[in-house]
């Protein structure tokens, strides 16, 4: 079987062979095959454009796509996000790009805050309950260009990357687990990836399925 790159199915078979089979065939392999087109599209879908922040734009909130509204106020400038669908900015008339990028870093490190946090708590918990003896580390975000991620046992610190945030938060999880399971190993040995794969044993398809996501965003 095979899946040419406009996204059709190829089965070869033997003339004797009965369709009933071939069919059977492509039913039993459906899983495959929606994979191998979901990675299709990602690759061939054109990258999402870098925010203008103009309204009618979309973003992506943890996943979420989310309208962007901007609106001129003589106010102080501020977000204001529904939690679900709609990010109103509200900036001052001759807010610049740069002024509106500071002002949506503003709302991203609130989030990050919040969310990042809130995975640091439940990886700790989960290590805890299997009886593997981490601390609970001081959580810091920042944004990064070559890594999701980084521990530093000495500091018992863990630094996130704050891109993750524009995704979903299964991205999150599998980000914070690597970082913890580095308290107990330092380097990406057999140990390190069975001690991840303990806790969410996906973890190679989540990763990939990271890189994917983030491969075609600005
Ligand atoms: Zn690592």
């Amino acid at each position: 079987m095979r899946i040419a790159k406009d996204g059709t199915v190829h089965v070869s078979a033997n003339a004797y062979v009965p369709d009933h089979r071939i069919d059977a065939f492509v039913i039993d392999n459906v899983p495959f095959i929606k994979r191998a087109l979901f990675k299709l599209e990602a690759l061939t879908s054109k990258k999402i454009e870098a925010l203008t922040y103009t309204t009618g734009e979309t973003m992506s909130i943890l996943g979420m796509p989310v309208q962007l509204e901007v609106v001129e106020t003589n106010e102080k400038a501020h977000i204001k996000f529904d939690g679900a669908r709609l990010l109103s900015m509200f900036v001052k008339p001759g807010y610049t790009y740069e002024d509106k990028y500071k002002l949506m870093d503003i709302f991203w490190r609130q989030l990050g805050e919040k969310v990042f946090h809130h995975w640091a708590q439940v990886v700790y918990k989960r290590f805890q309950q299997a009886g593997i003896d981490v601390p609970m580390p001081t959580v810091k975000q920042q944004r990064m260009k070559s890594r999701w991620g980084s521990c530093t046992p000495t500091k018992e610190l863990i630094k996130m990357n704050m891109r993750l945030l524009e995704g979903p938060q299964a991205y999150i999880e599998y980000v914070m687990i690597h970082e913890f399971a580095h308290f107990k190993y330092w380097d990406h040995s057999k140990n390190f990836h069975h001690l991840v794969a303990q806790f969410l044993p996906d973890w190679k398809e989540r990763k990939k399925s990271l890189n994917l996501y983030f491969a075609h965003r600005p």
